[in-house]
Formats: C-alpha cells, structure tokens, sequence
C-alpha cells in the first residue's frame, strides 16, 4: 500500500507535479501557436486588402492613359476645337483625388497636352525616366516611375504612371504620363489596423521604397535591394516569414505579395512582441499558477511522507517495546517464544544443534525479603547484564523469562557448548558479589538448567524447554549455584559425561521453585 511507503508518495506527487506543468506547457505551446496563426491570418487579410485596392486603382489609372492613346489614335480628333478635344481626350476618371494631371508629350519630352490645361504649360520632362524607360523599351508597358516632387514638397510626393505613343510605322511618338499621390498609399496604410509596432511597405520591385508605415519622409525613395527581406520578397510572388527590418531591426512576422500585374510588392507584418505580449501575460499567470500548485503539491507529500515515516518510527518502537523487557532491556517472554519457534523449525530443517538455557535466581524470595523489593530488581538488572554480556553471538537470544527466571536461546550450539555459556553466567553472577547472608554461598547466585536439541531428541520446541526446565529443577536439587544439563539430551549428545561437568558448589538448601 502506497500509505506505508513515504518514498512512493513524494514519487508519485513529483509525477503529478511533473504532468500538471507537462499540461500547463503543451497548452501554452499551443496558445503561442494560435497567437501566431491569428496574426498570420491577420497579416495575410491586411495584405490582400491593400493589394486589391492598389491593383484596382491602378488599373482604372491605365485603362485612362490607354484611353488617351486611343483617343490620339481617332482621326480628327487632333483638329477638333481644344476644349471638345480636352473633353475627347481626358475623361473624368482620371481627375480623381491623388491623381495629378495627365500629360501627352511628344517624342522630344515636349508637353503637348495636359488635361488640366489648355493651353498646356510648356515644360521639357525628356531627361525623366517615365519617358526615357518609354523611349530606350518598345514593349515596356505601364511604367512606374520613382517617387519625386515636382515642387520640392514632402507632401506633393508621387509617383508618375507612363504608357509609350506608338505612331503608325511602330516608332516611338511620345508618352502619355500621369501622376499619383503617395499620400493615397499613405492614407490606405494608416486605415489598417496592425498593433503598435506593425509595419507595411510598398515597394517597386526594383528595391525602391514608395511608402512604409510607420511613416518617415526620409525612407521614402531608398533602395532595399539586398536587405535581407527585400531579398525574400523576390524569391516568390507571395508568402510569409520571420524576419528583423533593415530599417527599424524590429522583428516581425513578414506577409508579402507582389501587386497583380504591376512591378510593386507589398508587404505588412506584425512586430513578435505585439503577437505575443497577450500570450506572455498569460503565460506569465497561468506559469505561476502552475508553479504554486506544484510546490503545494510536493511540499503536502513532503509533509504527509514525515508524517508516515514518523507513524512508521512510532509503531516500529511500539512493536520493540512490546518484545522487549522494560526492567532489563532483554527480550521479553513473547519475544522469546517467537524467536524459539523460528530456531526450533531452522534447525530442524537444517539438522543444526539448538540449546536453551533457563536461569534462575537463588534463593530470590529470601533476598527481597531482606533487601527489599527494590534492591531485587536492581540485582535483576545485574543478573540480566551478565546474562547479555555472556550471550553475543547473532542469533543467539537472552530473555526474561518471567519473575527472576531468564531464558537463552543458542542455535548452531551443541550440549558441550551450552553448558560452557551457562557455566560463564552462572560464574559471572558470582562473581557480581552481591551481598546474600540467606544464602548458603552468601553472594547472589543462579541456577542453570540446559537442554540440547540434536536430531530427532526432542518433538517440539516446547519440550526442549521442558527438558531444560527439568535440568534447572535438578540444579536446584543438587543445591544451586550449579549448572546442570538435561539427562537424556546429554546421554545422548556425549553419553552422559557432560552431567559431570557441571559446576557447583553444593548447597544444602531445599529446592523453593
Ligand atoms: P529458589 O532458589 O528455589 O529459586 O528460591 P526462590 O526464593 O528464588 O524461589 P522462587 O523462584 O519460587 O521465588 C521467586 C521469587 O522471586 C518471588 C518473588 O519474591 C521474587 N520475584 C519474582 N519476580 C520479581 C521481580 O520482578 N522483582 C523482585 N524484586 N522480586 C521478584
Ligand atoms: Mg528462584
Ligand atoms: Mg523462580
């Protein structure tokens, strides 16, 4: 049972502990994950947005210069009276918010009409490259020319949009340019919604910066060609990665995507720390919820596993108590018994020798009489001292028996050998010399009876205590101070010499036991 075993419990809070905070981890793994996807679908939605509303634009803005060139191309339309041709040429479309006026010049960079004007503001644009891009490349298409201003201002930035006139035989007839605001780019980024540290960049696909949010006059028109992330937004026409900006070195999530048709990439991206500053907190709440509940749990099983090694400690020394003898610290009786049984079937089963001795104080009644009763027992504890003192070896037991009687158990020891301990006792408590002037050896002495189990001599353990009973009795009988061996062990075991051995002083008194 797991409540007997303190290590267990501490073991298997550590492993309740340890998959709680498994828990806890693999969910916060998880909700890291779901903040990035949640800001990659952002991000992903954002870019698609602009880029819908750019192309859209864009397109409206070309199919209205194309429309101008066809316009050129109608017969007549040339020497019709200026403001219809005004009307023919430039429609409405075009004098949209953020579009400048439109411009057709002439094979020599010469302005010779401008939508807004008529007569048109004389101006030489032949050295910009909208209309040398035009010029030098028959197949080029939409041109989007790099961001300038035509004032100097910062806010009359823009960017020209060119179509190349063919005239009739192929050969270049000029251009029809118009222009657009970026603050139309700027004013689209600032509508997104992208966490305080987002950012968004339109760029030419040559490198150039057009606008970038957050919006700093000085990046507009600079170059990003080889930056690490310009270089990423040219491998493919869209995707998404992490990255740190050239510009700012903030990191980012990165969504870019190349503008339709048109030499433009977009990109829009989500600082980490924006994606993840809700994750954190509660990563850092949910962390330190987990951490107390697994130190609560550890230190209760800590707490509960003292308690039960106590309890064990406790009922270890219960148990010790209840086979011990409280006046001599030996065995008590019951411990004996059971010690006697677990020998007696060990030598049985092994054929092994097994002694016991039985020890009785002389004359005992007479000196509590005459000493008292407390002085009996302290001659007691001096008898069951030289009694453990003689009684070492493993296995062996001394106990008190009962009263001022002591029982020895000796395994693995013959009749010869048993008698040789009894005898050391039995000189031993002489040798205390504790006055008894009832006595007839005038000093404290004991009596000892021996019994040895060899072979089948005995059938149970209980008459081998017996037979040592009845050799005490006739210790006493041959008049104490003496030990004796039982008859019939001792003929058997060494044919009846060992009764010989015994050693005593005879005394006269009656046997009292
Ligand atoms: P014998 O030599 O024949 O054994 O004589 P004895 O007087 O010792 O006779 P017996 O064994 O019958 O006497 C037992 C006496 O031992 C009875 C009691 O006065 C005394 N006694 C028994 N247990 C204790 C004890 O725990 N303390 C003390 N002080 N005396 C005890
Ligand atoms: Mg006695
Ligand atoms: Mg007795």
């Amino acid at each position: 049972m797991v409540t007997r075993r303190p290590n267990a419990v501490i073991g298997i809070s550590i492993v309740l502990a340890g998959a709680i905070l498994a828990i806890a981890v693999a969910l916060l793994a998880q909700m890291r994950m779901d903040a990035l996807r949640r800001a990659q679908d952002a991000i992903f939605n954002v870019s698609l947005l602009v880029e819908r509303d750019v192309s859209r634009n864009l397109e409206i803005y070309d199919l209205s210069l194309r429309a101008v060139i066809d316009g050129l191309k109608q017969p007549g339309v040339l020497e019709l009276p200026p403001q219809i041709r005004q009307m023919v040429l430039f429609d409405g479309s075009i004098s949209a918010k953020d579009m400048g006026s439109v411009f057709v010049l002439d094979e020599h960079g010469d302005v010779r009409f401008d939508s807004r004007e008529w007569p048109p503001r004389p101006a030489h644009l032949a050295d910009r490259d909208f209309f040398t891009a035009q010029r030098d490349a028959p197949d080029r298409g939409l041109y989007i020319s790099h961001p300038f201003s035509p004032s100097g201002k910062e806010e009359d930035l823009r960017i020209a949009l060119s179509r190349r006139i063919a005239r009739p035989d192929g050969g270049f007839g000029g251009v029809v340019v118009g222009t657009l605001r970026l603050t139309y780019f700027h004013r689209l980024f600032d509508g997104m919604k992208l966490g305080p540290s987002g950012s968004m960049a339109l760029m030419l696909s040559d490198g150039t910066m057009l606008m970038r949010r957050p919006y700093e006059a000085k990046t507009i028109g600079i170059n990003l060609t080889g930056t690490a992330n310009f270089s990423r937004f040219v491998q493919r026409p869209s995707g998404d990665f992490y990255g740190t900006a050239a510009i700012d070195h903030v990191e980012r999530w990165y969504a870019f995507r190349h503008i339709d048709i048109y030499p433009l990439i977009l990109d829009v991206a989500l600082s980490t720390n924006d994606i993840y500053i809700e994750w954190r907190r509660r990563a850092w709440i949910i962390g330190t919820l987990i951490a107390a509940l697994d130190v609560t749990i550890i230190t209760l099983a800590i707490l509960f596993a003292q308690q039960l090694r106590r309890r064990r400690a406790a009922e270890e020394e219960l148990r010790e108590l209840a086979r011990t003898d409280g006046l001599t610290g030996l065995n008590n009786r019951r411990a004996f018994e059971e010690h006697l049984n677990a020998e007696w079937r060990r030598a049985q089963r092994n054929d092994r020798p097994l002694s016991v001795l039985l020890i009785d104080v002389d004359n005992f009644k007479g000196f509590n009489d005459l000493y008292g009763h407390s002085a009996g027992d302290e001659a007691l504890v001096g008898v069951g001292r030289c009694i453990a003192q003689n009684v070492r070896r493993p296995g062996d037991t001394a106990a008190r028996y009962g009263g001022e009687e002591f029982a020895v158990l000796l395994p693995d020891t013959d009749a010869a050998g048993a008698l040789q301990i009894g005898e050391q006792i039995r000189a031993a408590v002489q040798a205390l010399q504790c006055r008894h002037v009832a006595s007839a050896h005038h000093v404290l002495t004991v009596s000892v009876g021996v019994a040895t189990a060899q072979g089948a001599g005995f059938a149970s353990s209980r008459a081998l205590v017996d037979a040592a009973d009845h050799a005490l009795y006739r210790a006493k009988d041959a008049g104490r101070n003496r030990v004796l061996a039982d008859e019939e062990a001792v003929d058997a075991a060494d044919g009846g010499e060992a009764a010989d051995r015994a050693l005593s002083t005879p005394d006269t008194e009656g046997r009292t036991r």
